[in-house]
């Protein structure tokens, strides 16, 4: 069995995996995709010391950094459900969606968030088939065609101002009355000369042809009227929900579905310990997520060493 079990290879993981194996403990890492979310990001100027990096190098260095230490990293790994220990200081299990248990005397879960769906008709009929969600996987299929962006958020005008580099034409949709990016996001927004934006935007349905994406219906709030808008991609940028459908039922969730942990990453149960965005921490990010993934790991080893095996 292991020490420490870490479930998520994102910058939480990463970090926390880094943390336990300098303690000298045995650590493993299953993830299902190492790296994370930021395998999906561009531009990243805000982890501090490093002025400008891109998402996939970022992630390169995550894995280059854990793989410095002895760590057992198990790429390509779904959890499916976490057992508790039967007894106080005894062994949690994790089972994999292939069938394997790993045993561990503590767990550290950073199995991160993914993009919230829409929920209107056609998003899941076009899924893959002009409706997408990643910019920066998808956006060079929608090379000289027209797009759409919902979501006004940082990810949403991020998207926007990555995907107008690419594209004929993007139309941003935001459903308030102002957008909630940055304003440096904003004004570079402004400065192109390929973006319409819609406030006050309530999209109502994606359309095709039965084959693939042929538009996009929203409300104008402001009006109350509904408008059509020609395009061949869409891409939802609402949001984020954490992965965390695996362990409802085992470990206390927030009602937003987040593992509610207290400041040293300790959730309800004994020996488990979570981090980054797929826990009740504010602030969604990367340097919050990596500094979290340490305190879990220095949280584990102090478990480890007041904690006698049964
Ligand atoms: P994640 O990165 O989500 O990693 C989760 C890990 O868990 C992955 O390895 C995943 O495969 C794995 N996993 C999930 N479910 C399971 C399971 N059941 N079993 C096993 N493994 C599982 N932040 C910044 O600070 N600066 C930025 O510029 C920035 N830009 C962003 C742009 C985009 C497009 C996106 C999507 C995010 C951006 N972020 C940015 C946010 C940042 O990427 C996240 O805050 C950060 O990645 C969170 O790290 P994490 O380790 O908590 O989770």
């Amino acid at each position: 069995p292991y020490d420490v079990l870490i479930v998520g290879g994102g910058p939480a993981g990463a970090a926390a995996a880094v943390y336990a194996a300098r303690k000298g403990i045995r650590t493993g890492v299953a993830a299902e995709r190492f790296g994370g979310q930021v395998n999906d990001t561009l531009a990243i100027e805000n982890f501090v010391s490093v002025m400008e990096t891109e998402g996939p190098k970022f992630a390169a260095a995550l894995e280059a950094h854990v793989r410095a230490y002895d760590v057992d990293i198990m790429n390509l790994q779904r959890a499916k459900r976490l057992i508790h220990a039967e007894e106080p200081g005894g062994l949690v299990q994790i089972e994999l969606e292939n069938g394997g248990v790993l045993k561990s005397r503590s767990v550290i879960i950073s199995t991160g968030a993914r993009w919230r769906n829409v929920n209107v008709p056609g998003e899941q009929e076009y899924r893959n088939k002009g409706v997408a969600y990643c910019p920066h996987c998808d956006g060079p299929l929608f090379k000289g065609k027209r797009v759409a962006v919902i979501g006004g958020g940082n990810s949403g005008v991020e998207a926007a101002i990555d995907l107008a580099g690419i594209v004929e034409h993007v139309t941003l949709l935001e459903f308030g009355e102002q957008l909630r990016a940055d304003a440096v996001l904003q004004a570079k927004l402004k400065s192109l000369p390929n973006v319409t934006v819609h406030t006050m935007a309530q999209t109502t349905e994606l359309t095709g042809d039965g084959n693939k994406l042929n538009g996009i219906t929203f409300t104008d709030r402001s009006s109350n009227t509904s408008r059509h808008i020609e395009l061949e991609g869409v891409f939802v940028q609402i949001g984020l929900v954490p992965n965390t459908e695996w362990l409802k039922g085992t470990l206390e969730l927030s009602k937003h579905g987040e593992i509610i942990v207290d400041a040293k990453g300790q959730t309800n149960l004994p020996g488990v310990f979570a981090a980054g965005d797929v826990t009740t921490v504010p602030y969604k990010q990367i340097i919050i997520a990596t500094g979290d993934g340490a305190k879990a790991a220095l949280s584990a080893f102090d478990y480890l060493i007041r904690t006698p095996a049964p």
